[in-house]
């Protein structure tokens, strides 16, 4: 028995930034109405559970919904991010999303929210607040915004046993929690953990007295090569340039990223260990100075547990202070997971159709379901680009990525919306830049294009290789 039906041209699962950007187009496109719902009481998605001193790794420029700007495209003219556009920060991006929400999703009458619902696979969605389910009905489609499955460590918990007494905490509780004389193990290599450890030494804590478990090591693309504004084109572009040229030349997939190293693309933490992961984590030269100072490094795989005075990994037991404080960031932030046909029916899958834009992804999405076309032509034009997890996955997805860019750009009505498109920034950039390009900006432009066809056939044959 049922408490309520509602009924809705489309049900979208999840008011995460990938939902949200999903319905501002269709607002946009469509006269179609809609059923929000999800399981948290606020929109926004993981960055209401985030640690607080969370920051964009890529610019606030290329994040939010296409609609409306998030930030003021402002350029850092010193200090150690000069020349790069701004991020937000936790607050902006909650500020943001509430903004959005209150002014647009619900001011258009077009959306009905249900916050605090559970959505099951049979239809139904189950208040969390007092167990009654809802049936929901979609015209067209139910529309899943939550493939991404963003996993938290203040979520999902530390993910191996913590004995009682020993100092644990999630990066939500480290800035209220004092470090103390034995010093801090941040556990993980990723995003998360990376910016522990800047929180810490932000914080004034020493590097010597913070040790770093990197079960392995990342690979991080170089803030600097990726600024979509106009000061930054030449840089940007024969970035792009630099790194077509550098497949072209690849022997591996390993030296393709030594390339990339090189030519300043990529950057590693310790240049005597050899990256195995590579999750599109940004960082700045001036972040990574901050990120070398901790030599305290220990490879040993992965913690199996925490014991007062010890600690266990894969491959060992290593002692340690008692009152040594651990931060876990193990959770695995964007787990990397198989693709799925986007448009199948009724039902409809947000996935990324670029490498790490998920944003972008969800937009465009939503302006292809609004075109005239059927499912099997939808998805001919967004094949899914899995969430990057190794090297070699970098490849792959560049090249879904171009094939999908191709057939976007044949179809007069995605290429105008690309054309105007906040969210797909170099496009816009480079169109503007070259209507009237300085030589440098025209060199740097000719060399990328030149460099194209050589490094995408590379690719495709290291991969078939390797
Ligand atoms: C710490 C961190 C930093 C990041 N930084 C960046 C960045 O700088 N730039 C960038 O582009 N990306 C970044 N990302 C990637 C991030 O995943 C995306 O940017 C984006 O926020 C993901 O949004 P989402 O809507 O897919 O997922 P979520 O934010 O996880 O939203 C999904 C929503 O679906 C809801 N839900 C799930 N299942 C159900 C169900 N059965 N019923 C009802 N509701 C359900 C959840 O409650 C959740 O609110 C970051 C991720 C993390 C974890």
């Amino acid at each position: 028995m049922f408490a309520e039906m509602i009924e809705a041209d489309y049900v979208v699962v999840g008011a995460g930034a990938v939902g949200l950007s999903f319905l501002d187009v269709m607002l946009d496109f469509t006269n179609a109405d809609f059923v929000l719902l999800d399981r948290r009481q606020a929109p926004g998605g993981h960055w209401r559970d985030a640690y607080p001193f969370v920051q964009l790794h890529n610019v606030s420029a290329q994040y939010g919904v296409n609609s409306r700007p998030l930030g003021r495209d402002a350029v850092a003219a010193e200090g150690p991010e000069a020349g790069h556009m701004e991020r937000a920060g936790l607050a902006e991006i909650i500020d943001y999303f509430d903004g959005l929400f209150a002014e647009k999703i619900l001011a258009s009458g077009r959306v009905r929210w249900l916050p605090g619902h559970d959505y099951r696979n049979d239809g139904t969605a189950l208040s969390l607040a007092d167990s009654r389910t809802v049936q929901l009905r979609a015209r067209r489609r139910v529309v899943d915004a939550t493939f991404t499955g963003t996993q938290l460590p203040s979520v999902a918990g530390p993910g191996f046993p913590v004995a009682p007494g020993v100092r644990c905490v999630s990066p939500n509780a480290l800035p209220a929690t004092e470090v103390g004389a034995a010093g801090a193990t941040v556990i993980s290599a990723g995003k998360t953990a990376m910016d522990c450890v800047l929180h810490l030494i932000d914080r004034g804590v020493d590097p010597d007295a913070i040790a770093w478990v990197r079960p392995r090591e990342p690979w991080l693309l170089n803030r600097a090569y990726l600024q979509p504004h106009e000061a930054a084109f030449a840089t940007t572009v024969n970035g792009f340039a630099m790194e077509m040229e550098a497949a072209a030349a690849a022997h591996s997939v390993a030296d393709f990223f030594w390339r990339l190293e090189a030519a300043g693309i990529v950057r590693r933490i310790d240049a005597r260990a050899e990256p195995t992961m590579f999750r599109c984590a940004i960082a700045s030269d001036a972040e990574i100075a901050q990120l070398r100072r901790v030599g305290d490094v220990i490879r040993r795989g992965h913690v199996v547990s925490l014991q007062p005075g010890a600690v266990t990994f894969d491959e060992g037991r290593v002692a340690c202070e008692h009152d040594r404080l651990f931060v876990h960031a193990c959770a695995d932030g964007v787990p990397r997971k198989p693709a799925r046909p986007i448009f199948e029916g009724e039902r409809l899958t947000l996935q990324y159709v670029r490498r790490c834009a998920p944003v972008f992804a969800a937009a465009l999405i939503a302006r292809v379901e609004t075109l005239d076309l059927g499912d099997a032509e939808k998805n001919q034009l967004c094949q899914p680009v899995p969430m990057v997890d190794a090297p070699r996955d970098w490849l792959q997805g560049h090249l879904v990525e171009a094939r999908n860019r191709l057939r976007w750009s044949a179809l007069p009505a995605l290429r105008a919306w690309l054309g105007d498109a906040r969210l797909d920034t170099y496009t816009a950039l480079i169109s503007r830049v070259m209507e009237t390009p300085t030589p440098e900006q025209a060199a740097a432009f000719q060399r990328w294009r030149s460099a194209q066809s050589a490094g995408y056939a590379r690719m495709a044959e290291l991969l078939a290789t390797e």
